[in-house]
C-alpha cells in the first residue's frame, strides 16, 4: 500500500537545545563547517546516515539521546557558543552598512535556488548562482530579500539503468522536513497570496521562508486546500510540464511574488525593496504586477511604466536561443485579457512588451529589456554576444551602444572551497575570503602545504568516487561479486582531470570520445597517466542529451579503461563540492561563444585546480596565459563535424604535452614544482576576481545603488517626476521624425591631417517641435573599417552655437584626431533629459542620411 499523503512529524527539542534549532533553521549552516561539526556531534552516526541533512537529524535522532544531551553541560556551551555566533552574524554591521545612499532593500527573484544539497531547488548554473548571490549578499550584509517557488519535487535525482541510459526519479518533499517555515499573518493564520486566472479560476499559494543567513527567501507553495488538483500541481517541478504549466509558475512567481514580498514587509514590518531584480525572463511578470499597483494608485500605464523601469535591473543569463523563454502571444491575452484583464493595465500595452521579430510571439526576455532600466549579460564576452544578440530592440544603434553592460559571475568561497583550503587560508590569510586583497599571501605558503592539501582532496574524491561508482553498479544490476575492480577504480595519484555541467549540447559532452583511440592512450598511458571524473544531468525531455551521456558510460565500462575514467550519476552540489576540490583540473569545451559565463572552473580555481578550457565565458575574460590553459576554438568552422574534431585533437594535444607532462615533472623531494608555480599563479590571479563578494559588490555598486537613485527621483513628490518623464517620452516619440541632421562639415581639415591634430565640426539640426534641452548633439570619431563603419567610436558632445527661429540650429564642437590609421567621423542625434540612463533608452536616434566626413587619406 503507498500512503496518500506523507508529511514530517517533527521532532520537539527539549528547552534546554532549543538554540540548536534555530541553527538548523538558518542555511548558514550550509557555508559554516563549525556548525557542521556541532551537528555531527549530536549522534555522529546517525549524521552519517541522512546524508549530513541536519533537519534530517533532528527528526531521526533517539528521544533518549536528545535527553542526554539537554544535560551535557559541555554540549551546551558549544551550542550556545554557536548560536551566539549566529546572532552577531545575523546582526554586525558589514561591507553594505559602510556605504551611504544605499537601496533600503532589494527584490532578487530566480526560478531556481542552489542553497545546499539538501534543499534541492536547483537545476544547475543559474539555481547555483542565486544560491551564491544570496550567500554573498548575507556575508557583506545586502538587505536581499529572494523569491521563488517551492517545488514539491524539486529536481529530479538521476540513476543508470544497465545500459547506461539516464533514469530520473522525483523526491517526494515534505516542507515540514526542510529547513523553513510558514509565512503567517500577525494573527498566525497562514499567509495567503492568490493570482487570477482566466474564467474565475484562482490560483493561490502560501509562502515559506528559508532563511539564508541574514537572507530571507521566500518560497511560493501552490500545494494548498483551497486549489483543485491541477492547481496543486502548478509548483510540482522544476522545468517540468508544457508551455501551459511553464506560464502558471511564471504567473506565480512574478506576481505572486510581489504579492508575497508585500506581505512578508507588511507582517514582520520590514523596509519594502526599492529595487527589482530579475534573472532571465522566467519571473518577468513581476514589472507588468507593479505597474498595476501603480496605475491602481493613480498613475497612467506610461507614467507607471517609468516608475517601475527606474527601478528595475534584468540579468540576462544565456545567449542560446532556445534558453529564452517564450510564449504563443494569444495564452497571455487569454491571461490579462477578457474576463481577467486588469482594469487599468490594457492587454494590448501588455502584448507589446513582449513583441518580438516572429510575430504572435511572446519573448519573456524582451518584455524584461522593456521593463527594465538597466540591463546586463553575466561576463564581458557575453555582454558583447547578448549586444548583437537582442541589436533588434534598439533599431538604428550600432551594437556597441545597446544598453546591455555586464557583471561577471562569481562563487561564494566558503560554500565551494575545501575546509583544508579555508582552514590554511584562515591561518595564513585572515582576511582572504571575505576581501579581495591579500592574495599574493598565497606565496607564503610552503610547497609542502599546498601540495599535501591538493593530494588530501584528490584521494577524498578517489575515495568518494569508489564508493558512489559501487552503489551505481549495484543500481544498475551488478552483484558485489563482479565489482571487485572498483577497489583499485582511480587512483589517488595519478592526474585527475574532472568534467562536471548539464548536458545542453553546447557544452559537448562527448567532446573527448571524438578519437576514442588518442583517449585510451591518454588514460592509460604508463609514465603520465590520466583519468577523467563525468558527472551530469540531461534534462528530462533532452532524449539527445540522453544520448550523450549513454556514449560517455558506455566507454567508461570498457574493461580497459574503466579504472580511469567514471561517469558518477546524480550530479549536485554535494558532489559538485567534492569534483572542483579533488580535481587537479577543471577541462571545459563548450561551443564558443554559447557559454555565458560558466561558474563551476571559478570553483576549481579557487581550490587550486588548474582550468583547461575553451576561451568562452569568464575564462575569455581571465586567461592570462599561464593561469590555466586555453583550447584553440575553431569557431571560423562552418562544418560542425570538422570543427569538433579540430577543437578535440588541440584538446588531445595539450593534456598530452602541456598538462601531463608539467604534473609529473617532479623534484628530487617528490614535489612538480611547474605544477605547484601555475597553483600559486592560479590562486593569485584568479582568486580576488571569482568571488561572489567581487560579484555583489559590483551590483550594488554598478547596478542596485543606481537604479534606487533613479527610483527615488521618479517616485518623489507622490511620483511627480514620472509624470513629467512619460509626458516628455511621448512628446519625444511623436516629434521624433522632424529630428534630422541636415549638414556637417570640418572647418579646419587640411589635406594631410596628422596625429595630434584636431578638427572643428559644424552640424545644422533640424529640430522639427523639439527643443535643444531635449537633444543631444554627438559627434561620432574613430578609426573607421573597410565598409566605413566606425570602429568602437568616442564621442563627444557638441554645444548649441545658434538656434534659428525655423526650427534648425547649428551645433559645434572639436574632435582631436588621436589615433593614426584611416579615421572618419559623424554625428548623431539621441533624446536628452537628466532621468535617462543611457543614449539608447528611448531607441530613437538620427543620423546623416549620407555617410560625412569620411578623410579617406591616412593619418600620420
Ligand atoms: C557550479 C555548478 C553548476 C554550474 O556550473 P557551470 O560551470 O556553469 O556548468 C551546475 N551544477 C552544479 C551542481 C554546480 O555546482
Amino acid at each position: 500500500m503507498r500512503a496518500i499523503r506523507r508529511f514530517t512529524v517533527r521532532t520537539v527539542l527539549p528547552p534546554e537545545l532549543a538554540p540548536l534549532g534555530e541553527l538548523v533553521h538558518n542555511l548558514r549552516w550550509s557555508w559554516h563547517p563549525e556548525t557542521l561539526d556541532l551537528f555531527a556531534e549530536v549522534d555522529p552516526a546517525t549524521w552519517e546516515r541522512v546524508g549530513h541533512d541536519p533537519v534530517a537529524l533532528l527528526g531521526a535522532v533517539e528521544a533518549s539521546r536528545l535527553r542526554e544531551l539537554a544535560a551535557d553541560r559541555r554540549f551546551l556551551r558549544r551550542v550556545a557558543d554557536a548560536a551566539d555566533d549566529l546572532h552577531e552574524y545575523m546582526t554586525a554591521p558589514r561591507w553594505y552598512q559602510t556605504l551611504a545612499e544605499a537601496p533600503r532593500a532589494i527584490a532578487y527573484f530566480s526560478p531556481e535556488y542552489g542553497i545546499a544539497a539538501a534543499l534541492p531547488q536547483y537545476s544547475g548554473g543559474l539555481g547555483i548562482l542565486a544560491g551564491d548571490h544570496l550567500k554573498a549578499a548575507s556575508d557583506l550584509g545586502v538587505p536581499i530579500l529572494a523569491v521563488g517557488l517551492l517545488y514539491r519535487h524539486g529536481y529530479f535525482t538521476q540513476s543508470l539503468s544497465p545500459e547506461g541510459w539516464q533514469l530520473e526519479h522525483y523526491p517526494s518533499l515534505d516542507p515540514g522536513g526542510l529547513p523553513l517555515t510558514l509565512l503567517k499573518e500577525r494573527d498566525g493564520t497562514p499567509v495567503r497570496v492568490t493570482v487570477s486566472l482566466p474564467e474565475q479560476r484562482p490560483l493561490h499559494a502560501q509562502v515559506w521562508v528559508a532563511q539564508v543567513g541574514r537572507v530571507p527567501l521566500l518560497l511560493l507553495d501552490s500545494d494548498v486546500a483551497e486549489n483543485d488538483n491541477a492547481a496543486r500541481d502548478v509548483t510540482d517541478r522544476l522545468y517540468g510540464g508544457g508551455t501551459d504549466h511553464r506560464l502558471l509558475q511564471e504567473l506565480l512567481l512574478g506576481i505572486g511574488g510581489v504579492r508575497a514580498i508585500r506581505a512578508y514587509c507588511r507582517v514582520g514590518d520590514h523596509p519594502e525593496p526599492e529595487v527589482f531584480h530579475t534573472n532571465e525572463g522566467h519571473a518577468g511578470f513581476l514589472g507588468l504586477e507593479r505597474i498595476r499597483e501603480l496605475t491602481e494608485a493613480r498613475l497612467s500605464f506610461d507614467e507607471a511604466l517609468e516608475a517601475v523601469r527606474a527601478g528595475t535591473v534584468f540579468t540576462t543569463h544565456t545567449p542560446v536561443p532556445a534558453g529564452i523563454d517564450r510564449f504563443p502571444a494569444e495564452m497571455i491575452a487569454r491571461q490579462f485579457g477578457g474576463d481577467n484583464a486588469w482594469p487599468t493595465v490594457p492587454v494590448e500595452r501588455i502584448l507589446e512588451l513582449g513583441a518580438e521579430d516572429e510575430p504572435g510571439k511572446f519573448n519573456m526576455a524582451a518584455m524584461g529589456m522593456r521593463l527594465a532600466q538597466r540591463v546586463n549579460g553575466v561576463s564581458e564576452l557575453h555582454g558583447e554576444v547578448s549586444r548583437e544578440m537582442f541589436r533588434g530592440l534598439w533599431p538604428g544603434f550600432d551594437a556597441d551602444d545597446i544598453p546591455i553592460g555586464s557583471i561577471t559571475n562569481g562563487v561564494h568561497a566558503p560554500t565551494w572551497v575545501g575546509r583544508e583550503i579555508m582552514e590554511l587560508a584562515g591561518r595564513e590569510l585572515p582576511t582572504l575570503v571575505e576581501r579581495a586583497q591579500g592574495w599574493e599571501g598565497v606565496n607564503k605558503i610552503s610547497d609542502v602545504d599546498v601540495w599535501g592539501i591538493r593530494n588530501r582532496l584528490r584521494a577524498r574524491l578517489v575515495n568518494a568516487a569508489r564508493e558512489r561508482l559501487r552503489r551505481s553498479w549495484l543500481a544498475r544490476g551488478a552483484s558485489r561479486a563482479e565489482l571487485g575492480w572498483i577497489e583499485d577504480a582511480l587512483d589517488p595519484n595519478v592526474l585527475t582531470i574532472g568534467f562536471a555541467r548539464r548536458v545542453p549540447s553546447y557544452k559537448r559532452l562527448t567532446l573527448m570520445l571524438n578519437d576514442q583511440e588518442r583517449l585510451r592512450e591518454l588514460l592509460l598511458n604508463p609514465e603520465k597517466p590520466v583519468q577523467i571524473v563525468i558527472a551530469g544531468k540531461a534534462h528530462p525531455a533532452d532524449e539527445g542529451g540522453k544520448k550523450l551521456i549513454q556514449q560517455i558510460v558506455r566507454f567508461a565500462d570498457s574493461e580497459d579503461v574503466r579504472h580511469r575514467i567514471v561517469f558518477l550519476p546524480d550530479y549536485d552540489m554535494a558532489l559538485g563540492q567534492l569534483l572542483v576540490q579533488g580535481c587537479d583540473v577543471w577541462m571545459n569545451n563548450p561551443l564558443r561563444p554559447l557559454e555565458a559565463c560558466g561558474t563551476s572552473g571559478m570553483k576549481a580555481a579557487l581550490n587550486g585546480g588548474l582550468n583547461l578550457s575553451i576561451r568562452d565565458g569568464w575564462w575569455d575574460e581571465w586567461f592570462d596565459g599561464t593561469n590555466g590553459w586555453a583550447v584553440p576554438t575553431a569557431d571560423g568552422v562552418a562544418d560542425p563535424d570538422r570543427r569538433d574534431e579540430l577543437e578535440a585533437h588541440a584538446l588531445y594535444d595539450l593534456i598530452d604535452h602541456e598538462v601531463a607532462d608539467r604534473f609529473y615533472d617532479r623534484a628530487s623531494d617528490g614535489l612538480p614544482l611547474r605544477w605547484l608555480e601555475m597553483v600559486r599563479h592560479t590562486l593569485t590571479s584568479l582568486g580576488p576576481k571569482v568571488l561572489a563578494g567581487r560579484m555583489l559588490r559590483d551590483y550594488v555598486i554598478g547596478l542596485y545603488a543606481p537604479a534606487a537613485g533613479s527610483a527615488r527621483a521618479l517616485s518623489a513628490d507622490g511620483y511627480e517626476p514620472a509624470r513629467h518623464f512619460a509626458a516628455w517620452k511621448l512628446r519625444v516619440h511623436q516629434a521624433w521624425p522632424g529630428v534630422r541632421v541636415e549638414h556637417v562639415e570640418a572647418t579646419n581639415l587640411g589635406d594631410t591631417p596628422e596625429v595630434g591634430a584636431s578638427l572643428e565640426l559644424r552640424a545644422a539640426i533640424a529640430l522639427g517641435e523639439l527643443q535643444p534641452s531635449d537633444i543631444r548633439v554627438q559627434a561620432a570619431y574613430g578609426l573607421v573599417g573597410q565598409h566605413d563603419e566606425m570602429v568602437g567610436p568616442s564621442y563627444a558632445d557638441l554645444t548649441l552655437e545658434t538656434e534659428a527661429d525655423d526650427g534648425k540650429a547649428v551645433y559645434s564642437g572639436t574632435i582631436p584626431l588621436d589615433r593614426t590609421g584611416s579615421f572618419g567621423y559623424t554625428v548623431r542625434v539621441v533624446p536628452d533629459h537628466p532621468l535617462v540612463a543611457t543614449p539608447a533608452e528611448l531607441g530613437l536616434i538620427a543620423v546623416p542620411e549620407e555617410p560625412v566626413g569620411m578623410t579617406n587619406g591616412t593619418l600620420r
